[in-house]
C-alpha cells in the first residue's frame, strides 16, 4: 500500500508509522529522520538543512524533494511505502504526484492525524528520541522499561532540540501556513481519509488498522 501520514508534529504519525511498518514490511520513509542522519553525518545536505531544522522551519523545497522522490521510486518501494513528513508544502505533494504518475501508480490514502495544538505541545515536549535506531518514547504515555534507555537498543534517551517549547511553537506556526493546506489538496482528489489523533497511542492504531481495510476493500 502507499501511504501518505499527514498531520502537525507530536500527532503520532512516526510512532503508528513505525509499528505499521514492522507489521507490514513496508519501508517506513520519515523525512525527519532523513534529514537527522544528513545532519549528524555532516553530508552537504546535512549542513544546509540543520539551520532549518533548529529554527523549526521547513527546510526549501529543493533541498528535500529530489531526495524523497528518488527514495519511493527504488525498487524496495515497488509494493508499497509509509510516508512520514513528506510532502509538507504544495510544490512536494504535486512532484510526488508527477513521480508516481510517471511510474503509472499513485497513492492509496493519505492519513490526516487531527491533532489540536494543547495535545501537540504536550506531546512533543514530553517526547525522548534515541539517537541510535530512532526510538520514539513519551516521558508519560510511552515510557521505555528503564527510565532514560531505549528498549531496542539500550542507547541513552535524548530530548531532540526542535522538541524544545520555543521551537516547537514556530514548528505549528509553520505547519498551520504551509503544511495544512495540503489536507484540501488531497480531499479534492479522493484519497484524504481522517483519524482523530488525540486518542490513545492503542486506539490510533485500531482505527488506523479499519481505515486501512477499508482502503484496501476501495470502500469509502
Ligand atoms: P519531523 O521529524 O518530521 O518533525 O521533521 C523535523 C524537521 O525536519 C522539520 O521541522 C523540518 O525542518 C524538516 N523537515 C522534515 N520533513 C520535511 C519536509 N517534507 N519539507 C521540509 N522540511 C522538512
Amino acid at each position: 500500500m502507499r501511504l501518505v501520514f499527514l498531520g502537525p508534529p507530536g500527532a503520532g504519525k512516526g510512532t503508528q508509522a513505525k509499528t505499521l511498518a514492522d507489521q507490514h514490511g513496508w519501508p517506513h520513509l520519515s523525512s525527519g529522520d532523513i534529514l537527522r542522519a544528513e545532519a549528524k553525518a555532516g553530508s552537504p545536505l546535512g549542513k544546509k538543512a540543520s539551520s532549518f531544522m533548529e529554527a523549526g522551519k521547513l527546510v526549501p523545497d529543493d533541498l528535500i524533494v529530489d531526495l524523497m522522490v528518488d527514495r519511493v521510486t527504488r525498487p524496495d518501494c515497488r509494493n508499497g511505502f509509509l510516508l512520514d513528513g513528506f510532502p509538507r508544502t504544495a510544490p512536494q505533494a504535486e512532484a510526488l504526484d508527477t513521480a508516481l504518475g510517471g511510474r503509472k501508480v499513485a497513492l492509496d490514502a493519505v492519513i490526516y492525524f487531527a491533532c489540536g495544538d494543547a495535545a501537540v505541545l504536550q506531546r512533543i515536549t514530553g517526547r525522548r528520541t534515541c539517537p541510535q535506531c530512532g526510538g520514539v518514547y513519551h516521558v508519560q504515555a510511552l515510557r521505555p522499561r528503564v527510565e532514560g534507555v531505549c528498549d531496542r537498543c539500550g542507547a541513552a534517551l535524548v530530548q531532540r532540540k526542535d522538541d524544545s517549547e520555543a521551537v516547537v511553537a514556530q514548528r505549528l506556526a509553520t505547519y498551520r501556513l504551509q503544511t495544512e493546506p495540503l489536507i484540501e489538496y488531497y480531499r479534492d482528489r479522493n484519497v484524504l481519509r481522517q483519524i482523530d489523533a488525540e486518542q490513545s497511542i492503542e486506539a490510533i492504531n485500531a482505527e488506523l488498522a479499519g481505515i486501512l481495510t477499508k482502503v484496501s476493500a476501495r470502500e469509502p
